[in-house]
């Protein structure tokens, strides 16, 4: 009893300064693991899978992914900016790499580090779909959402090891970083995120692909064609990841007006369907 008030104590303690700021939401999020980790364990992953993988290269789809990603980041960096955080990405290394693959998938590392398989193509249809995928992937980037999710599994761990909260030097930590992720056995199969991770993912995704240009409403299109594939025989391992719903969808249109609202004050006037 006594141990685990001392216990807490330390907790609380590491709690008090291991926080971060969602800039899109102005939470304070659990960030015992910092990104001056994550970042390089992610850029390694992401190269091991590069290089594990069948990467598209000088094809209109791999120049299309490419081209979407570099505006939504581009989004990213004025939305951030003209917010009060100027320097938020400066440790970003962002990349875009089409990846021959039947899955229908896509994901975005910490730091920036997008993957989009060929097999979701036929789904996201075209260039604003596309962007609609990308955008809610970098949201949860954005967002510190995988950070999120190893801090809970460190508080766990450390539940478990009985006080060594030696947490930014963890040796560990790479574990628990695979864990996150879901890296390791699967690499780039990421463990579904919280149904608050995805609504908050949604919302900034959209904000992003309207400021980068595009009709936020095709967000809502492109959940109702994945839908439509949740009752083939294998359903899309992005679905196991971003189960569609109807709630889902018709949050999306809700906020479609809001994201357009929000792009007009970056002088975006056309939006692309
Ligand atoms: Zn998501």
């Amino acid at each position: 009893m006594k141990f685990s008030k001392s216990l807490s104590i330390l907790l609380l303690g590491a709690l008090a300064v291991a926080c971060s700021t969602n800039p899109f939401t102005g939470k304070q999020t659990l960030a015992l693991v910092p990104n001056s980790q994550i970042l390089p364990m992610a850029f390694q992953q992401y190269q091991e899978f590069l290089s594990e993988h069948k990467v598209v290269n000088n094809t209109a789809d791999a120049r299309m992914v490419k081209s979407v990603g570099q505006k939504i980041a581009a989004a990213a960096e004025r939305y951030l900016t003209a917010n009060g955080y100027a320097g938020y990405l400066a440790d970003y290394r962002w990349e875009y790499n089409l990846v021959d693959s039947k899955e229908v998938n896509a994901w975005c590392m910490p730091g920036g580090k997008i993957v989009v398989y060929t097999g979701i193509l036929p789904i996201t249809k075209d260039e604003a779909g596309l962007a609609a995928v990308m955008g809610h992937e970098v949201a949860h980037a954005l967002a510190n959402h995988g950070q999120q999710r190893m801090s809970a599994a460190q508080l766990q761990q450390v539940g478990a090891v009985a006080g060594n909260i030696a947490l930014a030097n963890n040796p560990e930590n790479q574990q628990i970083f695979n864990t996150a992720y879901g890296l390791g056995t699967n690499v780039g199969v990421m463990l579904p995120f919280s149904r608050s991770h995805e609504t908050e993912a949604d919302h900034i995704g959209l904000i992003l692909m309207a400021i980068a240009g595009y009709e936020p409403a095709v967000a809502a299109e492109l959940w109702q064609r994945m839908q439509a594939q949740e009752n083939g025989n294998t359903p899309p391992e992005f679905l196991s990841t971003h189960p569609s719903s109807s709630t889902r969808i018709q949050n999306i249109q809700a906020w479609a007006p809001e994201a357009r609202a929000e792009a007009r004050k970056f002088g975006v006037t056309n939006f692309k369907r």
